[in-house]
């Protein structure tokens, strides 16, 4: 249960309220927050499974993200309701269009009972556990093979397999902008909402998806000076440029967010300056099509056995 314990060391900011939406548009809120699911499972899918192939860790990727209606405040169960549907649940809270989820006729709203007949059973009451519960559960399935949700309706979907690169997503309320735990990729509402250019939101997942393949998390452990922090930003930008490249994604979207977002994502000192994010990236990029001329099949040799961080 290491996993799972891990994901749920997530802070409980998604409690708390963005103060741009007053109380009196919640529904409106919660059509937006929806819409960036929306928008966050598109592009999580694209980069995920489009990348399979050189992913040292590889689980299905159907093509969703999950929510709970655990995870809003009393006040704004009824709206939320509005545009998830009611039950108490975790159920689906977006599809990427043409992904397995959207073939096996799964849709925002449809609530999860089991996977591959295996009732969930979420130990705790925590907003997100039972949403954690079946990430996980799914992550121990085969990535290769077809495998069947139940719904709390006792209908069966067959969902076809699809390989992608491991990690969760998920659009939060609160917290910090962009994040990765190893297992999640999170994003705030307010940030993915700021970012219109779909490319430039590939960039940005694609970074925090690239501190999950790289293991970021463990290989840094307890020993979190600058130094190593920031070698393993420096790592992410430079892997996200294969993920974009991957995925179809023009890599240079992550320069034009840069040079557009001026204030940092986290403003810290175990982060490198914009500037020299830029020259990494830009570096990157020439290498990786320099190698792709020498071999279109080319992969980032470095990924399944990244050097030290010292
Ligand atoms: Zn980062």
């Amino acid at each position: 249960m290491r996993k799972l314990a891990a994901l749920l060391l997530l802070p409980l900011s998604t409690l708390s309220v963005a103060p741009a939406w007053a109380a009196a548009d919640r529904s409106a809120f919660f059509v937006s927050f929806a819409e960036q699911e929306a928008r966050l499972a598109k592009v999580a899918y694209r980069l995920s499974t489009a990348n399979a192939n050189w992913c040292p860790k590889i689980e299905q990727q159907p093509g969703w993200l999950l929510s709970d209606l655990r995870r809003f405040q009393a006040s704004d169960q009824k709206a939320a309701t509005a545009t998830y549907g009611a039950g108490d649940a975790p159920f689906i809270a977006a599809v990427a269009p043409g992904s397995p989820a959207e073939r096996a006729n799964l849709r925002r709203g449809v609530r999860i009972a089991a996977i591959d007949g295996q009732a969930l059973a979420p130990s705790g009451d925590a907003p997100t556990i039972r949403v954690d519960t079946a990430i996980v559960a799914l992550s121990a399935r085969d990535a290769g093979a077809a495998w069947t949700m139940t719904d709390t309706e006792g209908r069966q979907y067959r969902v076809p397999s699809s390989p992608g690169c491991a990690s969760a997503f998920r659009i939060e309320l609160g917290g910090a902008q962009a994040a990765a735990n190893g297992l999640l990729v999170r994003m705030t509402h307010d940030l993915a909402q700021s970012i219109d250019d779909e490319e430039e939101l590939a960039a940005v997942i694609a970074h925090e998806l690239s501190h999950n393949i790289l293991r970021h998390r463990d290989r840094l452990g307890s020993d979190r000076s600058a130094a190593r922090v920031q070698r393993t930003e420096l790592e992410a930008d430079r892997l996200a440029v294969w993920l974009m490249a991957g995925a179809g994604y023009d890599p240079a979207a992550a320069i034009r967010f840069w040079n557009r977002h001026k204030r940092p994502l986290i403003r810290a000192a175990t982060h490198p300056p914009r500037s020299e994010r830029i020259v990494a990236i830009e570096s990157e990029i020439a290498a990786m099509q320099a190698a792709k001329i020498a071999d279109p099949a080319a992969r980032p040799v470095w990924i399944a056995n990244p050097p030290p961080l010292e």
